[in-house]
């Protein structure tokens, strides 16, 4: 066992993270939230944060583990909720269920996580706007998981189908690897964050909705968990790491090391202010993640119009030249974007992302902002609880 930790092994999210991605799940689809049980919600949502009374740190839910690989135990967790026991126990279901979510949340992790490097996401909220909406990707039901016993109900809209020839293990990985996509940069954790939490409203909707909620739709408002105040912990450095590590004798007399727990305490460190999203009548950059191919370096960016005009003539520019981003980005939406731009021009020039505003024209990939509930970002895993504003819906 030793050696395992030695070698850095994969962790998953934290608790408080496992328990923030159940919960925005549960207001990002009010067919998501339609398939928890209410009576036991908080049952639920322990086991979402603690799936795994030995593993309580997730060192092993990834990785060379296979037995215990994310979409592995996922499939495992969602046969275990037609276990005569889950049937017969809406306490024990609601436990299982929230194991299964806490599952299918550690398939899409930063990369900090799957290399083992927790200690350098200490501020994952920290510092950081958070832009959540629904965004879909279909999942099978797992093989060796009875049929539905009425066939749910096809989603309002065109609703993408499943991608043919895979198993549900197989789409929730390679679903979870675009967490992958990008080099490792803070930039990309709201897309982190929402792929993981846009995981688990797919895999919930797999299961029957409680007893009058069958047409609960697959939609809620756009979320922001916006950057209010400096918290002074923007900082990528940390000040020491403990583990408490607990040894135990097998049964074959050989004597192995568990962690048990672990705390990071964070030192802060410099950093430069996010600002609030919403505070600045402007185009604004909210993730930015790039991945470097040779010469060109390809950026996929999350941009949101934060102006009551169309954003029109958008480009990624440095102080002469830019790269136009096609189409424009109506107002009060957000847009995903890809552009490949030249490596050297992003490694000598400061860039930055401007337009003008004019008319709309066509523009694929934008997701409306609006209805919108916002929260201050407390530098913590959010609990969707302080809301501070919600802005009506668009006439
Ligand atoms: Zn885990």
């Amino acid at each position: 066992m030793a050696s395992a930790l030695a070698a850095r092994p994969a962790l998953g999210w934290n608790q408080e993270t496992h328990r923030s991605i159940a919960l925005a799940a549960l207001h990002l689809s009010r067919a998501a939230d339609a398939r928890v049980p209410i009576e036991y919600r908080d049952a639920f949502l322990e086991a979402t944060a603690e799936a795994d009374p030995f593993d309580r740190t997730c060192l092993y839910h990834r990785g060379t583990r296979d037995h215990k690989e994310a979409a592995v135990q996922a499939e495992k967790m969602f046969v275990a909720l037609y276990s005569p026991q889950a049937n017969a126990n809406l306490y024990m279901r609601s436990k299982i269920l929230g194991q299964f979510v806490h599952y299918v949340a550690d398939s899409a992790v930063p990369n900090a996580l799957i290399s083992g490097g927790q200690s350098s996401i200490v501020n994952f909220f920290g510092n950081r706007n958070f832009v959540l909406y629904r965004s879909r990707h279909p999942l099978p039901r797992p093989a060796g998981a009875p049929a539905p016993a009425v066939a749910a109900p096809a989603p309002a809209g065109s609703a993408p189908a499943v991608p043919p020839g895979k198993s549900f293990r197989e789409l929730l990985q390679i679903y979870g690897s675009e967490a992958q996509w990008a080099e490792d940069q803070e930039e990309s954790y709201s897309f982190t964050f929402r792929l993981a939490v846009n995981l688990v409203v797919d895999a919930l909707l797999l299961l029957p909705p409680r007893e009058g909620k069958e047409n609960a739709p697959d939609a809620g408002p756009a979320v922001f968990v916006i950057n209010r105040m400096d918290t002074g912990r923007g900082g990528k450095s940390y000040d020491m790491m403990m583990y408490s590590v607990e040894k135990y004798q097998g049964r074959s007399g050989r004597t192995y090391s568990v962690v048990t727990d672990m705390w990071i305490l964070p030192g802060g460190g410099p950093a430069k202010s996010v600002p609030n999203l919403l505070a600045k009548k402007a185009l604004q950059v909210v993730e930015w993640r790039k991945r470097q191919e040779g010469d060109v370096t390809k950026i996929r960016t999350l941009l949101f119009n934060n102006q009551d005009e169309c954003a029109v003539e958008v480009s990624v520019k440095g102080a002469k030249t830019g790269f136009p981003i096609p189409g424009s980005i109506p107002p009060n939406s957000l847009r995903e974007v890809e552009v490949s731009i030249p490596t050297a021009f992003l490694e000598t020039e400061k860039i930055q992302v401007a337009g003008k505003v004019g008319p709309c024209s066509h523009s694929p990939g934008t997701i409306p902002a609006s209805p919108r509930v916002v929260y201050a970002n407390t530098a913590n895993a959010p609990e969707f609880k302080e809301r501070i504003a919600d802005n009506p819906p668009p006439q």
